[in-house]
C-alpha cells in the first residue's frame, strides 16, 4: 500500500480542506448550489472576486445576486436539478455587478452546471462552473464591427454612383468615390480642395446650392440637370441626377453629401426622341393628304392637322374609331370588312371612298394604309394617308364623256364607210379587177378593226352608265366555247388552237357576252404569243359551274402585273410588251361581263413560259349554291 504524501491530510475534514484548496487555485469562478432554493455552500475565490467580494455563502442565489431576476440563470438550474441532465452553453450574457464596476455590466460565459447527488443517488444541489469570455466576445464584435464598416466603405467607394462628402462652408472636397471622380472626370488630386477652386464647376450654380444646403439643412433634388465639365481637356456636357443632402455631426450640419446618377444617354435619346417627333409632325402636318396613325389593333390615336382642317372635328370626335363620323354610311360597312381584314392579314390596305368636309360635302379620297413591323416581323402600327382625288376623278370623267361622245360620233361614219367598202367589193368583182378588189377586201378588215374597238369603247362608256344591255338565256357551253374555237381557227393560220376537253353543261346568261369574254381571252393569247404556234383551251365542271381555262406559251405576266392587267386601259409597259398594238380594255370589259353574271377571272403566268386566264361562271348566277 503507499504511503499518503506530507500534503495528504487524514481524515474527511482534511479532504475537505485539500478539495477548497484546489477549487480556489483555479481562476474560472466555481459554486456549489445547494437544494432546490439553491443555497451558496461553497463558492472558490475566483467566483467571490467576480461577484465584487460580496457575501455569498448561506445565501440563495436569488438573495446574494438579486441582479440575475429575470435572466435564465433561476430556471436553467432548476431544469438541471429537476431532471439531473447537466447544461452546457457556450457565450451566454449575464449582467449583473462584477467585480470593479458601479453599475451592473454585461459580461459573456461559457457556462457549465453539473446536478450533484447523494450516495442514495437524489440529486441534492448544482455545481456551477463558469468561465468569463467577455474579452474575447467584445474583441470579435469589434472585428466584426470593423469588418462591415471596410465592407460599406469599399461599396460606398465602387458603388456605380457618384458619392461626394464636402465639409464645412468652403466646400472641402474629402470624399469621393470613383464613379463620382469619373463624373467629374476629374483624379484623386482634387480630394482636399474647396469646390470653388475646382476647375470648370464654379459658373454653373452649384456652389449656391452647396451653401444653401450647408446653411439651412434643406435637401435638395435635381433631375436631369446639365453639368458641363473639362475632361480629357474637352468641354462636355453631361446630365445628372443630384441629391445634395446635409451632413450632421452631431446636432451640427459639418458639410454636404452629394449622390449623383449619370443620365447622359437617357437625356439624350429622349432629346432625340423627342426632336424626331417633333420633325415627323411638322412634315406630317405639312403635307397636302390627310394623315394618322393607328395601333396594330386599327385604334387611331394621331391625325395630322390637315384631317381635322378638313373634317371640321376635334381629336375627342376622332379618337380610336371615331372617324366613321366622317364616312358615307351606304359605303361604310364595306370599308369596315376591308379595314378588318387587313388589320387581321397585316396587308396594306388600298381603297377609294368618300369623306366628309367641313363644309358636308363629301369628296373621294384615295386611302392608302402601311403596316409598320417592330423587329420580330409583328404589326405594331399602321401609317394611313387619304388623298382627295376629286380633280383627278373629274378628269377621269372628262376623259370618260370624250371617248363616249367621240366613239358614237365615230359609229356613223364607219358604219357607213363599211356599207360603201361593201358595194365597192361587188361594183369590183363585178369588173373583174382583181388587183383593186383586193386592196378594197384589205380596207374592208382595217374597217372592221376599226368597228370593234368602237364597239369596245362604247361597251365601257355602257358599263360605267349602267346601260350595257343583258340579253340572257339558258344555252350550252360547250357548244359555245367550240363555236368560237372554229371561228378563231378559221382567221388564224399562226396558232393551232386545241380544245378537247368537253363539258355537258348548260348555262345561264348572256351568251353573245360570254363569247366576247371567250374571243378576247384567245386573241390575246395569240397577240402575246408571237413566236409560238399552240394556244389550249380546256372546260371543266367546277363546283357549282364551268371553268374555262386559256394557256398560251408566250411572253407572260409578271406577278405585280397579274393583278393590274384586268384594270380599265392598263397595258404592262415593261420589256418588248409596248410593240403590242391594244388600248388596255378587253380584260377590264371581260371582267365587268363575267362580275355581272356571278363569275370571276384570273390569271396565273410566268414570264417568259407564257399565260394561263381563267374564267368561271356559275351554272346560273340567279340561283347561288
Ligand atoms: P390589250 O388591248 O392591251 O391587249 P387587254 O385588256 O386585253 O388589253 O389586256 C391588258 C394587258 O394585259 C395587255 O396590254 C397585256 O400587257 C396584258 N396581257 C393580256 N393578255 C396577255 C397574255 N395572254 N400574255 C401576256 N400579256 C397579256
Amino acid at each position: 500500500m503507499n504511503k499518503p504524501n506530507k500534503n495528504s491530510v487524514d481524515g474527511a475534514h482534511g479532504m475537505q480542506e485539500n478539495f477548497k484548496y484546489f477549487l480556489n487555485q483555479s481562476n474560472s469562478p466555481f459554486a456549489i448550489l445547494t437544494s432546490r432554493d439553491f443555497i451558496f455552500t461553497f463558492a472558490n475565490d475566483a467566483y467571490i472576486q467576480l461577484m465584487n467580494g460580496r457575501e455569498l455563502i448561506g445565501k440563495s442565489l436569488e438573495e446574494a445576486i438579486p441582479e440575475l431576476k429575470g435572466q435564465a440563470f433561476i430556471s436553467l438550474l432548476q431544469k438541471v436539478f429537476d431532471t439531473s441532465v447537466p447544461y452546457h452553453v457556450s457565450e451566454i450574457a449575464a449582467t449583473a455587478l462584477f467585480s470593479g464596476d458601479k453599475e451592473p455590466t454585461t459580461r459573456y460565459f461559457d457556462l457549465t452546471y453539473m446536478p450533484y447527488k447523494n450516495p442514495a443517488g437524489k440529486t441534492e444541489g448544482v455545481l456551477a462552473s463558469g468561465f468569463d469570455i467577455s474579452e474575447h466576445v467584445e474583441l470579435r464584435k469589434k472585428e466584426k464591427a470593423q469588418i462591415l464598416n471596410e465592407q460599406a466603405y469599399n461599396l460606398f467607394m465602387q458603388a456605380p454612383v457618384g458619392f461626394s462628402l464636402t465639409m464645412e462652408k468652403d466646400h472641402v472636397l474629402k470624399l469621393a468615390n470613383d464613379w463620382g471622380l469619373k463624373l467629374a472626370g476629374k483624379g484623386p488630386e482634387i480630394i482636399g480642395k474647396k469646390v470653388a477652386d475646382i476647375s470648370g464647376i464654379e459658373t454653373q450654380g452649384y456652389i449656391e446650392l452647396l451653401d444653401r444646403v450647408f446653411h439651412t439643412g434643406e435637401v435638395i433634388n435635381l433631375k436631369e440637370s446639365p453639368l458641363t465639365l473639362i475632361k480629357n481637356g474637352k468641354q462636355e456636357t453631361l446630365y445628372v441626377n443630384l441629391v445634395y443632402q446635409p451632413y450632421y455631426e452631431g446636432q451640427k450640419i459639418a458639410g454636404v453629401l452629394a449622390i449623383s446618377t449619370d443620365v447622359t444617354i437617357s437625356v439624350l435619346a429622349k432629346k432625340e426622341a423627342e426632336e424626331l417627333k417633333e420633325r415627323f409632325e411638322t412634315m406630317a402636318n405639312n403635307i397636302p393628304n390627310l394623315a394618322w396613325i393607328a395601333n396594330a389593333d386599327g385604334w387611331i390615336f394621331w391625325y395630322n392637322s390637315r384631317w381635322y382642317e378638313y373634317t371640321g372635328t376635334t381629336p375627342q370626335d376622332m379618337e380610336g374609331w371615331g372617324w366613321k363620323s366622317v364616312h358615307d354610311q351606304e359605303k361604310l360597312p364595306e370599308v369596315l370588312e376591308e379595314w378588318q381584314q387587313s388589320i387581321k392579314s397585316g396587308q396594306p390596305f388600298e381603297m377609294v371612298f368618300p369623306i366628309l368636309g367641313s363644309d358636308k360635302v363629301f369628296r373621294p379620297f384615295l386611302t392608302r394604309v402601311v403596316p409598320v413591323h417592330n423587329n420580330e416581323g409583328k404589326v405594331i402600327r399602321w401609317l394611313g394617308t387619304n388623298t382627295d382625288i376629286t380633280k383627278q376623278k373629274e378628269i377621269e370623267q372628262l376623259k370618260d364623256n370624250f371617248l363616249s361622245t367621240a366613239s358614237h360620233e365615230l359609229k356613223t361614219p364607219v358604219t357607213t364607210i363599211k356599207a360603201y367598202a361593201h358595194i365597192l367589193e361587188s361594183l369590183l368583182t363585178e369588173k373583174g379587177d382583181a388587183q383593186t378588189l383586193a386592196m378594197v377586201k384589205k380596207m374592208d378588215t382595217q374597217v372592221d378593226r376599226l368597228t370593234n374597238l368602237i364597239e369596245d369603247l362604247l361597251d365601257i362608256s355602257r358599263l360605267q352608265n349602267g346601260k350595257l344591255l343583258y340579253d340572257e338565256s339558258f344555252y350550252d357551253f360547250d357548244v359555245l366555247v367550240q363555236e368560237v374555237v372554229d371561228d378563231m381557227q378559221k382567221t388564224n393560220i399562226t396558232h393551232k388552237i386545241i380544245y378537247d376537253t368537253h363539258v355537258e353543261a348548260t348555262v345561264f346568261g348572256d351568251r353573245n357576252k360570254i363569247i366576247q369574254v371567250v374571243n378576247n381571252l384567245i386573241s390575246n393569247a395569240i397577240k402575246y404569243s408571237p413566236q409560238q404556234d399552240e394556244i389550249v383551251i380546256k372546260t371543266s365542271v367546277t363546283g357549282e359551274g364551268v371553268l374555262l381555262s386559256v394557256r398560251d406559251f408566250g411572253i407572260g405576266i409578271s406577278k405585280e402585273e397579274q393583278k393590274q392587267v384586268f384594270e380599265q386601259f392598263y397595258r404592262v409597259t415593261s420589256g418588248s410588251q409596248l410593240t403590242f398594238p391594244g388600248m388596255g380594255i378587253g380584260l377590264f370589259i371581260c371582267t365587268e361581263i363575267l362580275k355581272r353574271q356571278g363569275g370571276k377571272i384570273w390569271v396565273e403566268s410566268l414570264p417568259g413560259d407564257g399565260s394561263v386566264f381563267y374564267a368561271w361562271l356559275p351554272f346560273d348566277y340567279r340561283n347561288p349554291a
